[in-house]
């Protein structure tokens, strides 16, 4: 285990995230990507939302690339929404329904918990599981559309929304690899890697949680590029047919198969010695200052433990760094969560909400007392809303899309 004195200079403190995990795989994080609340606020702020509603299908859309932020709780969901309500009013609709995208997946992740690793139903097309392929991995599919999307991941960590639909159809159902293999591999590579928002969104592709599988032409490809890829291609495109044409070839829809289940492994619960004293545990989806977990008169405990970001790229590591940067009077460790609260004396742990497993076990010897995060919408949700988006959309909507 290791104490970390995460420095105040920028550029010192990527060097020095770089040097403490050097087996951290990937590019340094760039500059339009720095990590933290401040940064979050900034791009909040700087949304346009007129162009937002306009252009934001296409790869150079103005989207907001607010997804680490809120990934790792930098801002919350919930004062976005507050904030482009009143910023923007009608004008913010089309954002707002992104948003309940993201609290739908994460509402399902509540609901289903681990369940969100496994096929929720069975795929309504024959998908197969081949293991993800080293060609794939290293953007040199040959395809010079992916294998962009590929290079862009690896190097920024980012991604548009089609053009992650796009490869992860690409990948699932022409290249037939099992998704979930691509989605934990994507997931360590994106500096928003959600586990419900990646997972389910994976999912949603192959068909295992939704009601057929997605796939793009080529014609919708180029078009939402502007042509960036296709007008260099030379490859033989194997998304240059009709939809119907590309179904037929990809699906055999008269087999109906089983949803696969993944074995998911359990840590052991350590036994802790018994300490009165508490702490407040600091997980990666509460990286900011404002979270009111950072008021309370306990000591504060982050750890880059290797259990859970043991597999993230290096530039999602300076991400988190450049957050913990911003919040005072956080002790900032690597190495075991469960050794280091015990060396530092820690009996119990308050902590912010959250259906990460791995956390909750790790925590479980320390009594962990969770502080709930407060919902997007104030309604209660029925299991059978929550298989699709649109049937939580109906529910939901009438609440975020009222005028302010
Ligand atoms: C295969 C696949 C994997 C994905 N993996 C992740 C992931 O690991 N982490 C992650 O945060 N998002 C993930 N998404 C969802 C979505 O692609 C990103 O949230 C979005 O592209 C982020 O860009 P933005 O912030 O500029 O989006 P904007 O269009 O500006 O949207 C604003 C916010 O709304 C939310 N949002 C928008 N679209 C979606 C969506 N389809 N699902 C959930 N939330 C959405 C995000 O929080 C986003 O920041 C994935 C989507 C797919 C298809």
């Amino acid at each position: 285990m290791q104490k970390l004195t995460i420095p105040e200079d920028r550029a010192e403190r990527l060097h020095y995230i770089k040097r403490i995990f050097s087996a951290a795989k990937g590019a340094d994080l760039p500059s339009d990507w720095v990590g933290g609340r401040s940064n979050g606020i900034k791009k909040l702020h700087s949304i346009d939302m007129v162009a937002y509603s306009r252009n934001r299908h296409f790869i150079n859309g103005a989207v907001s690339h607010l997804s680490p932020y809120l990934r790792h709780g930098c801002i919350s969901l919930n004062e976005t929404y507050d904030f482009v309500k009143k910023q923007h009013g009608i004008q913010a609709d089309k954002f707002v329904a992104q948003l309940a995208w993201r609290d739908y997946w994460r509402q399902v992740w509540l609901a289903e918990g681990d369940a969100i690793f496994s096929e929720i139903e069975p795929p309504k097309v024959v998908i197969n599981h081949e293991p993800l392929a080293e060609d794939i991995k290293k953007g040199k599919t040959g395809l010079p559309c992916m294998d962009a999307f590929i290079k862009d991941l690896l190097t920024t960590g980012y991604l548009h929304n089609h053009a992650r639909l796009w490869l992860a159809s690409y990948v699932v159902h022409h290249r037939k690899i099992d998704w979930r293999d691509a989605a934990d591999w994507f997931e360590a590579n994106a500096i928003d890697g959600d586990l419900a928002s990646n997972h389910l969104s994976w999912q949603w592709v192959a068909s295992t949680f939704s009601s057929r599988p997605y796939f793009a032409n080529k014609e919708t490809i180029s078009r939402f590029t502007a042509d960036a890829h296709c007008a260099k291609c030379f490859a033989e495109c194997p998304f240059n047919a009709s939809d119907e044409v590309l179904s037929a070839k990809l699906f055999n829809t008269s087999i109906s198969p089983a949803a696969k289940q993944y074995v998911v492994t359990h840590l052991p619960k350590k036994p802790v010695s018994i300490s009165p004293a508490i702490a407040v545990f600091v997980h990666d989806e509460m990286l900011s200052s404002v979270n009111p977990l950072f008021e309370k008169p306990f000591p504060k405990f982050f750890v880059f433990d290797p259990l859970l970001h043991g597999n993230w790229s290096l530039n999602r590591l300076q991400f988190v760094a450049d957050c913990l940067s911003e919040i005072p009077n956080v002790e900032v460790w690597a190495g075991d969560t469960v050794d280091i609260l015990m060396k530092r004396g820690v009996g119990r742990i308050i902590s912010q909400d959250t259906p990460n497993r791995r956390v909750r076990e790790l925590l479980e010897s320390f009594v962990p007392k969770y502080e709930p995060v407060p919902k997007l919408v104030n309604v209660e949700i029925s299991a059978q809303r929550l298989k699709r988006f649109s049937r939580y959309w109906e529910k939901v909507s009438p609440h975020l899309l009222r005028p302010t």
